[in-house]
């Protein structure tokens, strides 16, 4: 709970009209009758001040605690660095639970599965989304040893899931979020690649089927695959990978589900294979997480960073400050948060893993007038990831030297290997920020924008319009902008086909279906080159792309070594969150 009052010279926090909107519904803390208990500058003091404590248990802080207080509401309030939406809705509550992302294990009895139906219900009703892999469950149809029936299959153990979702509505807000996993080689798998065809089926879930490098091999080379029963791991089918790869294409293409992760080449970089092998991600699939891990994220924004007077525009060293200043952040916030279970704090206890990445890429490229469909964007995206992991590193380490090393080090691969110590088994992540940009106000992720400007439907059918601050003030600059431009701008979101306007704003100022999907991919690829976990990103497809457009993304993201794809295809879904006047 919150120790320090709250001081009265503390700076406002400069938020915009959206942000405003967002917080009051469903970040101040509200009384029972609803009232909000605070304001903005007190919600991000009472996160500063709750995370800040954690400090003292450590008896070893080089910071006074109002002193560190204060640097994490600076960081806050200047949109500098946020925490994932948990830590700033619990952090010093009672709820307490401050973290997104979990992984439930679902074993193979009736006891295990609603065990995790259990545990899923109180990680959404704390604000966390759940992630489980069904790849341990019997097949349909498979005999029940203490019954004699015939078992019902992952398929449909998912709907349980599901609807016990839909009934708990998190602190009346926000709806739980899944993500349902199952592997190439489970007997069930055709099921599960369609189980979401039917509309409205599964709604509360993404699903992503897990490729192992084996499946890849035998799509490259026209062979039959094996499926495996995960009881005894008997051989009981073989099919084509091939069919089984262009029906994964096709459904990907219809609807954008399932999506796809290469599970091998995840737990190649798992750091504690001794304590399990990974299964699954979190709901939007940045996040691979061992069973019963837990995992809190955080965000700098880099539109911040942008420094005209800096030679090539961006102040590093703000940068560098605050990743370090965050990665101590987010250290604290394992303490800090509470787990609905015992299992869940050992494991994040052991792990201690933390995933700190960005949002803000988009307005920097405009900021910068560097297109995002460029090498120099490219070239700009690996050397910020690589600064935000080295330093994230960097500050792990001085925190292990500190605190100690992540309990689970010694075996780990960074112990075995003799690298570290760290205080952290994994530092970054890139997430998708979806409701932190809007408090940033800045870009989602490392996302183009979706439209320069655009209506956004948020919550209950509230209507937001927004214009890009960066391509205003540009069209002001070159002295184009005018109502009608910006009337037409809004139709139709993109000036790609402006013609009147000068080809270099053109140029820079794209949009995410002016983005060749080519180049989606090699974006998500250049961030994952340098982050522990995994990427969030979208690859956007126009509507006219076919099967073999998405069939080449899928080959490209493999090569590339991304840890999984998600495409979109424009307009092939009903309900977008964000659309274009001309849009859906
Ligand atoms: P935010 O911007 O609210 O911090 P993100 O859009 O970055 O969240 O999503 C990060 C992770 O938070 C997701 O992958 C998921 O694990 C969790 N999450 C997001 N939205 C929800 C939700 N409605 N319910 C449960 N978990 C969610």
């Amino acid at each position: 709970m919150t120790t320090l009052p709250l001081p009265v010279d503390l700076p406002e926090a400069a938020v915009n009209a959206n942000a405003q909107v967002v917080l009051a519904k469903r970040y101040l803390m509200k009384g029972p009758d609803g009232s909000p208990l605070e304001d903005v500058r007190g919600l991000f003091w009472r996160v500063a001040a709750a995370i800040a404590a954690e400090e003292a248990k450590y008896g070893n802080s080089p910071f006074a605690p109002e002193d560190l207080a204060r640097r994490f509401y600076d960081l806050m309030v200047g949109m500098r660095f946020l925490p994932n939406s948990p830590t700033l809705m619990n952090a010093g509550t009672p709820l307490g639970q401050l973290a997104a992302c979990f992984v439930l294990p679902v074993g193979d009895s009736m006891e295990e599965i609603f065990d995790a139906v259990k545990f899923a219900a109180l990680i959404h009703k704390s604000g966390g989304g759940t992630g489980f892999s069904f790849s341990r469950l019997r097949p349909k149809k498979a005999r029940v040893g203490s019954t004699g029936g015939v078992a019902s299959g992952p398929v449909s153990f998912m709907r349980i899931f599901n609807t016990a979702t839909e009934q708990v509505k998190q602190g009346g807000t926000r709806r739980g979020a899944n993500m349902g996993i199952l592997r190439v080689d489970h007997p069930d798998i055709l099921e599960f690649i369609t189980c979401k065809e039917r509309e409205n089926e599964l709604q509360n879930f993404n699903i992503s089927v897990a490729l192992t490098e084996r499946f890849m091999q035998a799509v490259e080379k026209g062979e039959d695959y094996d499926l495996i029963d995960p009881r005894d791991k008997a051989v009981v089918g073989r099919q084509s990978a091939a069919d089984v790869f262009s029906l994964l294409v096709r459904k990907a293409w219809e609807s954008g589900d399932p999506g796809i992760v290469f599970i091998d080449r995840i737990n190649r970089d798992n750091p504690t294979p001794a304590l399990g092998e990974i299964e699954s991600t979190n709901p939007c699939g940045e996040q691979p997480l061992l069973p019963y891990e837990a995992c809190n994220l955080g965000s700098v924004n880099l539109a911040v960073f942008h420094d005209p007077a800096a030679p090539d525009g961006i102040d590093w060293a703000g940068l560098t400050e605050t990743v370090h200043l965050a990665v101590r952040f987010l250290d604290n916030v394992i303490d800090a948060s509470r787990y609905p279970l015992d299992q869940i704090t050992d494991m994040v206890q052991a792990n201690r893993k933390i995933g700190l990445g960005l949002m803000g890429f988009a307005d920097l490229l405009y900021l910068l007038h560097i297109p995002y469909d460029s090498t120099e964007a490219l070239k700009l995206a690996e050397r910020i990831m690589d600064t935000i992991q080295g330093e994230s590193k960097s500050a792990s380490k001085a925190l292990a030297a500190e605190r100690g090393p992540f309990p689970a080090y010694p075996d780990s691969i960074f112990g075995k290997r003799n690298l570290g110590p760290y205080r952290n088994a994994t530092t970054t992540t890139i997430a998708p920020t979806g409701t932190l940009s809007i408090i940033a106000g800045c870009s989602s992720g490392i996302e183009p924008l979706f439209a320069l400007a655009f209506s956004r439907h948020v919550m209950d059918g509230e209507k937001l319009v927004e214009a890009n601050v960066h391509f205003v003030n540009a069209m002001k600059e070159a002295g184009a902008y005018s109502d009608s431009l910006m009337e037409e701008v809004t139709r139709k979101g993109s000036i790609a086909h402006i013609g009147m306007l000068p080809d270099a704003l053109r140029e820079v100022f794209v949009t995410a279906m002016d983005i060749e999907p080519v180049w989606h991919l090699k974006m998500q690829a250049a961030f994952q080159k340098y982050t522990d976990n995994a990427v969030s990103k979208t690859v956007n497809l126009p509507n006219d792309a076919t099967q073999d457009d998405i069939r080449e993304i899928y080959r490209l993201a493999y090569e590339l070594g991304c840890k999984g794809v998600t495409v979109y295809r424009d307009g092939c879904k009903a309900g977008q969150v964000l659309c274009t006047g001309d849009g859906a």
